[in-house]
């Protein structure tokens, strides 16, 4: 979604809450959009570094590497943390980094110069207690690992929680390689139980981080994994499909159309199928106008972010499909980041059964104040998650004195 589009969003959500001028000039306005061009080898890649809203704790946010990046991605990316973190009541802000560059073109040394060059340009903006990275597309635990290294140089001392995801030696934190996926399960339990829905299959379309993870988390649960797609293509075998096969095909061909014993499907059939839950692991825009009304699933969950046009979530609405949004959903990433940075802030390191039952305290309490708003409303899911998190993103200003 453009940061145009945030704004028109903004406006229709503030009429419901009966917000005013001020109240949405606030929440549609980038505290900082900082800005640099980083030097490597001759050549030169725009960076950003977008810090939207702290009125809840310092800035939060991945940083990407992607030739697509611009000024108007890393604001309205910046937008979705502010409220993303307040969903599952982080006491966090929201922020993006991003770099316009192709990094699969950069050699190791040159990623590294990168890295390193961003931290340069941008650490007196950032801090434990100011503003805090983490991994995002293209962003890896190892480049993770440099840019701290970086800060830690430039002030003169160890600050390991001025950035989240990376490696375990580093300060990193258990259970968030798969944070993203065991949130979302943990939210689609919940929803699972509350409607009563006892058939258990699933479609995955994506099979990277969330959804792979997603697949061997459901299934260890009791799932039926029916269809799973990647950018190649997908499989479906209405008895089900092995996860652990799959996870293997995909490592060594590349793909998993290359799994035998299911038919290939596409992913728009994927979208499609007769199923009770359809998980969308890839790209935005995926379920419009054009194919909601063909959605078979009863719940949907969005691991990816913006998977459902705006459109498509009216239709799936009045055809009675439970929508759970990607900031509640996808949640469980940013979640264990926190963890991290706790972790660090107290020189302390927790196990992994302690983390996940800290996740599983966050996801649950979030679905449940948002399940008992929606049953007290006539609003979908989605505008409800969206309110709770800009109700409380006001409030916190307001304490502040902001407003
Ligand atoms: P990834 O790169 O590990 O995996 C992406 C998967 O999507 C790959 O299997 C790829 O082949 C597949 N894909 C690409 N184009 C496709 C297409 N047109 N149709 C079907 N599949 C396609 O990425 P990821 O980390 O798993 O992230 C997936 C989504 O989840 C993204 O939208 C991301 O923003 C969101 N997300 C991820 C995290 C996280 O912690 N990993 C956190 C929050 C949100």
């Amino acid at each position: 979604m453009s940061f145009a589009e945030i704004k028109t969003f903004l406006d229709k959500i503030g009429k419901i809450m009966g917000l005013n001028e001020k109240e949405l000039d606030l929440l549609s306005t980038p505290n900082h959009v900082l800005k640099a061009d980083l030097e490597v080898n001759g050549k030169s890649y725009p960076a950003f570094r977008v810090q939207f809203n702290n009125a809840r704790g310092p800035y939060k946010g991945g940083i990407r590497f992607h030739p697509e990046v611009d000024e108007d991605e890393v604001k309205s990316l910046a937008f979705w943390m502010s409220l993303k973190t307040s969903v599952v009541d982080l006491p966090l802000g929201g922020g993006k980094g991003g770099v316009k560059v192709d990094s699969h073109k950069l050699n190791k040394a040159e990623l590294e110069e990168l890295s390193r060059k961003f931290m340069q340009a941008f650490y007196e903006y950032l801090g434990p207690e100011k503003d805090i990275p983490a991994p995002d597309v293209y962003t890896t635990p190892e480049i993770m690992a440099w840019m701290k290294d970086e800060y830690e140089k430039l002030v003169g001392h160890q600050a390991p929680g001025v950035i989240t995801g990376k490696p375990l030696e580093q300060g990193g934190s258990p259970v968030r390689d798969i944070a993203t996926a065991l949130g979302g399960v943990y939210v689609l339990e919940e929803a699972m139980t509350q409607l009563n829905l006892e058939e258990k299959t699933v479609a995955i379309q994506g099979f990277g981080n969330a959804g792979m993870n997603a697949a061997k988390l459901l299934i260890s649960r009791g799932y039926k994994v029916l269809a799973v797609s990647d950018s190649k293509g997908g499989v479906f075998n209405d008895e089900g499909l092995d996860v652990d096969v799959l996870i293997g095909v995909k490592q060594e061909t590349g793909s998993v159309i290359n799994y035998y014993g299911a038919k290939q499907i596409s992913n728009e059939d994927l979208l499609q199928l007769d199923c009770s839950v359809l998980v969308p692991s890839a790209l935005a825009d995926m379920i419009t106008k054009d194919n909601a009304n063909s959605v078979q699933a009863k719940v949907i969950l969005e691991l990816a972010n913006g998977p459902t046009t705006l459109e498509a979530d009216e239709i799936l609405y009045n055809k009675g499909t439970l929508v759970l949004p990607d900031i509640l959903a996808n949640a469980g990433g940013v979640t264990v980041s926190y963890f991290e940075w706790q972790q660090n802030q107290r020189n302390e390191k927790w196990d992994e059964g302690n983390i996940k039952k800290k996740l599983q305290d966050k996801m649950v309490t979030s679905f449940n104040h948002l399940w008992e708003a929606y049953n007290s409303n006539d609003l979908d899911f989605r505008t409800n998650t969206y309110i709770y998190a800009i109700r409380k993103i006001i409030l916190a200003e307001k304490n502040n004195g902001r407003l």
